[in-house]
């Protein structure tokens, strides 16, 4: 394998790449280590069928911005196992078992949930190497979806944000697209702050109202298995019509990509909070900056659930997760906010710049 397999190579990762084949059980997985300057890598496990070693190389480069830019005493890594997340779940424990056991000498490693993965999932690695976080409640595991770790995080970027934009939360509309663990807490938390939920979308479609939907109400209905463009509270709509909604802050809590060069111009929030991992293309940056949009990125706005792995990691509490997130995101926001005014840079450059130099220095003292 040459490095444009992975897709990124510089100075700072990856440092470590193991490929795991183990033909008995028919396991194909990957982990890669981007960088542990800061500490043992913290990122979580992806299972799809269509999982890369290149697409885990640049997931374990964000977690290492992620983790450095939030302050945690961790690096940044990935891993990757081949296989559909919905096979029948003795197939799936044979696999994750065997994965754990092929790392258990990579104490570099410290493996966390991703896409197709659970705290059952988490609970079997605990069981054969004890070295993991996202665990249930009784193995003192703090459930960072349950809580709403990411969704609180930005809703504390986005009350830091807010005066950037020149926003009133307490007058202010919000969009969500992706109702799921991150949309529907994100929804909840600035709700609290006094915002109004005017729209939000699920794989199937969107749901408005002008005056504000009930979000206690939505997710009831979500959480019962319907769709949201069945809720009688709103008006259905397309789901891609959800980026041209009249409203202050637009949240995409779902996939990559989905405000770019094709459809950004019909933005018409003020502030975008980056709850997904990479929901806007480098276009669709460098436009919401030129207009004047104020965009939190996703490593800074959705740090939430990795500062709640690494408190339960460190054996602290749901309370002192929430304590971190609150006081690290609220500081990072404003920092990256206001260098990226200084500098008439977009905030992800900000971010970057921000997260690297952290990196550096902690390499600085490292002599390996
Ligand atoms: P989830 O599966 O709980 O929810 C995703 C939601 O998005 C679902 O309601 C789904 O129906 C909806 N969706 C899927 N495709 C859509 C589309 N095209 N348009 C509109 N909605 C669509 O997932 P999650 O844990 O909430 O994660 C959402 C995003 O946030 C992902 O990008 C994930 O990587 C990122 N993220 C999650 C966490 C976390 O703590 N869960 C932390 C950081 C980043």
């Amino acid at each position: 394998m040459d490095m444009t397999t992975v897709g990124i190579a510089d100075e700072l990762g990856p440092s470590k790449i193991l490929w795991i084949r183990q033909s008995r059980v028919a396991l194909e997985a990957f982990v890669v280590i981007d960088n542990v300057a800061c500490g043992p890598a913290i990122g979580g496990i992806r299972m799809a069928a269509d999982v890369t070693v290149g697409e885990v190389a640049r997931l374990a480069r964000a977690m290492t911005l992620k983790n450095a830019a939030a302050g945690l005493p961790h690096g940044g890594g990935k891993a990757g196992i081949v296989g559909e997340p919905s096979l029948p779940a003795a197939r799936k424990e044979q696999l994750i078992r065997t994965f754990a056991h092929a790392i258990r000498e990579l104490t570099e490693y410290i493996p966390g949930p991703d896409m197709g993965m659970n705290e059952e999932c988490m609970a079997w690695i605990h069981d054969e190497i004890g070295r993991v976080v996202g665990l249930p409640r009784v193995l003192g595991g703090i459930p960072l979806d349950e809580i709403g770790a990411t969704g609180f995080g930005l809703a504390v970027a986005g009350e830091v944000a807010a005066s950037f934009a020149g926003v009133n939360l307490n007058e202010a509309r919000m969009a969500v697209q992706g109702f799921g663990a991150v949309g529907i807490h994100a929804a909840r938390f600035l709700c609290q702050r006094g915002v109004r939920l005017v729209a939000a979308s699920d794989s199937r479609g969107a749901v408005f109202n002008a005056d504000g939907l009930s979000v206690e109400g939505l997710i009831a209905h979500k959480q019962g298995g319907h769709p949201l463009t069945d809720f009688s509270g709103g008006i259905s709509m397309a789901g891609d019509e959800l980026v041209g909604v009249d409203c202050d802050i637009w949240i995409p809590a779902a996939r990559p990509d989905v405000l770019n060069d094709k459809n950004v111009s019909r933005l018409k929030a003020r502030l975008v909070l980056q709850g997904a991992n990479i929901p806007a293309t480098n276009e669709a940056e460098t436009w919401m900056h030129t207009m004047g949009i104020v965009n939190v990125p996703d490593f800074i706005a959705n740090a939430g659930g990795v500062i709640c792995a690494s408190v339960e990691y460190h054996g602290g509490t749901q309370i002192q997760a929430m304590a971190v997130i609150e006081e690290r995101i609220r500081a990072n926001t404003s920092e990256v906010l206001e260098i990226a005014r200084r500098d008439n840079c977009t905030p992800r450059e900000a971010a970057v710049a921000m997260a690297r130099r952290r990196v550096d220095e902690a390499m600085q003292y490292r002599k390996y």
